[in-house]
């Protein structure tokens, strides 16, 4: 019997675990993918945002200042990429200038620091790239960009080595209410459990239903990403935003952690859970509307695209607290700016709980550090060189485009990888210009190694997702 069971290992579930697992709480994750974070974690802007765009009277506007702020602590005890690169929203007429007053206004009421209103001249000295037609610009410097899978896979390894339980590849089919709590179903096993944390994303409804409560809906509304050639970096030094619509917070020109410029993401209200798709519409939309704010971006510097679904609830918000049935607890409809303030909801949701009866004493052993992988390829040259003379794999490169050795492969493996997506969002190894053209085949051979599969065996992100079928056939789904 547990006390907690947190349904799905997104950054919040992971967010939460690790909060958890500072007390004498006996916690299980159940994930139903192969990894944690393979969901909505895994394909958003990675924007730690400032928290001047959401307005103070919604939970995920009072939570988001507060998540960035933790940002810092959070950094330097997990080592995963984080970077406070500060935010511009330009205003491309006069008549967008009331707008970024509101903001800025917005705010310094919620005390987001240092804002500041930035004129024609100073915006084209800071950021000269940009299209000289734009007028003005609000700055915000505690925005930042992190790369988000890392972040998860920090916090969930920080978890299990404080005590959490983490069981991938175990989809909650069914959800029993007994007398002392909840049983939930997987295909391997039956687990059961005093409380129960829906932070099941898109699915969040359907894991609420499970237990008949039918309170809530989530609608996905998918947003596209164009990730840009490295030979742009530089290319702007902030993440740079227009002013925001009602459903969006528009199209951006994303400066990401590993220097990579990203632009997007779409939002297109879809009935389809599953639909990652990209599609021409929403690279013509990206493009047309980046081109105008920073002209020498274009299409053809794309290298690779993906699409993420936003968990939008029918309130529009944050869905967190206790429900009707006792002990089941909502974490639900955790869009944009979730991965933002994931670190409140985790304090937020510890909060609850207490308020349900979990008795919450700290551990006196917590352990705080995970050591965040060994990035060889940002290193300086002694650096490296002291690297390959204590381990002679820092000194074979499996991944031409990024740099990536094989000594980070192996230590991705250590850290937990079993796909070849986990092994890329731990090492950057697939993440360049080719694409995995050149690196693919050397993963699957260290992995298939290292766990004792044949090739056909291994996937890009578990489940079916081979990438060679035992006829030989190329799949790559
Ligand atoms: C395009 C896009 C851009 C975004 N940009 C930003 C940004 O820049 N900054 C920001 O702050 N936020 C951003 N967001 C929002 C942010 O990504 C989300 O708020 C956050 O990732 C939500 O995390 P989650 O853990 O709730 O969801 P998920 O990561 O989807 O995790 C939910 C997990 O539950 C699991 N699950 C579901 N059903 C079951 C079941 N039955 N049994 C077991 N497990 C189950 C899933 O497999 C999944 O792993 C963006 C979102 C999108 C789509």
């Amino acid at each position: 019997m547990y006390d907690v069971a947190i349904i799905g290992g997104g950054v919040i579930g992971c967010s939460i675990a690790r909060e958890l697992s500072r007390y004498q709480v006996r916690t299980v994750v159940l994930e139903k993918y192969a990894e944690v974070g393979f969901g909505t974690t895994k394909t958003n802007s990675g924007i730690i945002h400032a928290g001047h765009h959401s307005s103070p009277d919604t939970l995920k506007g009072q939570l988001v200042v507060r998540g960035n702020t933790l940002f810092d602590q959070l950094c330097s005890e997990l080592n995963f990429g984080f970077a406070r690169i500060g935010e511009l929203v330009v205003a491309q007429g006069e008549e967008d200038i009331p707008v970024l007053e509101h903001l800025k206004k917005q705010g310094e009421n919620k005390g987001v620091p240092g804002l500041e209103m930035w004129d024609q001249k100073r915006l084209q000295r800071e950021e000269p790239n940009l299209s000289h037609k734009l007028v003005a610009a609000l700055h915000a410097p505690s925005a930042g960009v992190i790369n988000p899978y890392e972040f998860a896979f920090a916090l969930i390894e920080n978890a299990v080595d404080n005590g959490v339980e983490l069981k991938v590849d175990s989809p909650v089919l069914k959800i029993d209410v007994v007398k002392d709590g909840f049983v939930f179903h997987t295909p391997h096993e039956q687990i059961a459990s005093r409380f129960a944390l829906n932070c099941g994303g898109i699915f969040a409804d359907k894991i609420a239903q499970m237990v008949g409560l039918n309170d809530f809906t989530i609608n996905p509304r998918k947003g596209e990403e164009y990730m840009l050639d490295k030979r742009l970096m530089g290319l702007v030094r902030r993440l740079i935003f227009p002013v925001p619509k009602p459903t969006t917070k528009g199209i951006l020109i994303i400066p990401t952690f590993n220097g990579t410029i990203m632009v997007g993401p779409t939002a297109e209200d879809t009935d389809d859970r599953y639909d990652v798709t990209t599609s021409y519409d929403g690279a013509k939309q990206v493009f047309d509307f980046v081109s105008n704010i920073c002209p020498s971006i274009t299409e053809r510097e794309t290298i690779t695209e993906f699409a993420g679904l936003r968990a939008v609830s029918n309130t529009n918000d944050f869905i967190m607290g206790p429900t009707n049935i006792k002990g089941f607890i909502n974490v639900a409809g955790i869009q944009s700016p979730g991965l933002t303030s994931a670190p409140a909801i985790a304090e937020y949701v510890c909060y609850i709980l207490k308020g349900e009866g979990l008795v919450l004493k700290p551990k006196g052993n917590f352990k705080h550090h995970v050591p965040g992988p060994p990035r060889f390829g940002t290193l300086g040259i002694e650096e490296q060189q002291k690297l390959i003379k204590e381990n002679p794999l820092f000194a074979k490169i499996v991944c031409r485009c990024e740099l990536v050795t094989e000594a980070e492969i192996h230590n991705a493996i250590d850290h937990g990888a079993r796909t070849l997506d986990g092994i890329k969002f731990r090492s950057r190894a697939g993440m360049g210009r080719c694409q995995g053209g050149f690196c693919t085949t050397r993963c699957m051979d260290i992995l298939a190694k290292r766990l004792g599969l044949s090739f056909h065996e291994i996937t890009k992100r578990g489940g079916d997702s081979w990438i060679v079928t035992e006829m030989g056939k190329v799949k790559n789904r």
